[in-house]
């Protein structure tokens, strides 16, 4: 589904990302953790192509985004992207956030996208917020929301950037439930970015560590946890976070 080769990114002179080598089949969760500055927003924003790659090959979905002529708008139909800071429409109704990409992007009927965005708000336990606006709901509803409007476009990957780590702590969990619901449905590709080892325990097929643009460790979840990293730093890193 997600294939890196050699792939090279620079911010001017910063080499961002360093030779990056990965592959993620279909239905699988991944975690990316790593230190701060390590490149794990850039590796993943790339995916969708927020950020181009300088060098190297990256196949998203059977399309290659080094090349130029591939169309941005058809991978983002089928990657989605849920972010930090949940990036609602804040003059729209939860409703309408999550029907209005499917209306405009995939000209859906008006009825089949309704039903659609009912039975995900239900999915994330906010069916009764439908009509409410994005600033009366908390944090955590937010982000939940922020989901389901990602699910609504039906996407076959969905990429997540520390999606709870601006939450309350008595939030963070129902955001991950949503996550891991989400997970154990083989059919969904996943790429998250989260420090919550928890989730990558009970969810995650592999576990990916990051320093200076490198992968440094790509480990099933049972070598991760249960052996040891063979990266020193990998090893130190996860002895701070657990
Ligand atoms: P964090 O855990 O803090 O979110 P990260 O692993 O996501 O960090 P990135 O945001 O990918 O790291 O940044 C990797 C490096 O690239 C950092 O040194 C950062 O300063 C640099 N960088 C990121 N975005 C840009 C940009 N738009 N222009 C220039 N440099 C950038
Ligand atoms: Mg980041």
């Amino acid at each position: 589904m997600i294939e890196f080769h050699d792939v090279q990114k620079y911010y001017g002179d910063y080499h961002a990302l360093r030779n990056i080598n990965l592959t993620i089949d279909a239905g699988e969760t991944v975690v990316l953790i790593g230190p701060s500055g390590s490149g794990k927003s850039t590796l993943i924003r790339t995916i969708n192509g927020l950020e181009r790659i300088e060098e190297g090959q990256l196949i998203v979905n059977g399309q290659d985004l080094a090349n130029k002529k591939t169309d941005m708008n058809r991978i983002r139909k089928n990657v989605g992207m849920v972010f930090q800071h949940f990036n609602l429409y804040a003059n729209k109704t939860i409703l309408e956030n999550i029907m209005l990409a499917p209306r405009i992007v995939l000209k859906k009927d008006e009825a089949a996208n309704k039903k659609l965005a009912m039975d995900l708000l239900d999915r994330v336990g906010l069916a009764d917020q439908a009509s409410k606006m994005p600033a009366q709901l908390s944090g955590g509803q937010q982000q939940r929301i922020a989901i389901a409007r990602s699910l609504a476009m039906e996407p076959k990957a969905l990429l997540f950037d520390e999606p709870t780590s601006a939450l309350d702590p008595e939030m963070i969990d129902d955001v991950l439930n949503v996550m891991k619901d989400i997970a154990r449905d083989s059919s969904m590709t996943m790429l998250v970015v989260t420090h919550e080892m928890g989730f990558a325990r009970e969810v995650a097929n592999r576990v990916i560590f990051m320093a200076d643009g490198q992968i440094l460790e790509d480990d099933s979840k049972e070598t991760f946890f249960d052996g040891q990293p063979s990266n020193e730093r990998a090893r130190q890193f996860l002895g701070k976070i657990i």
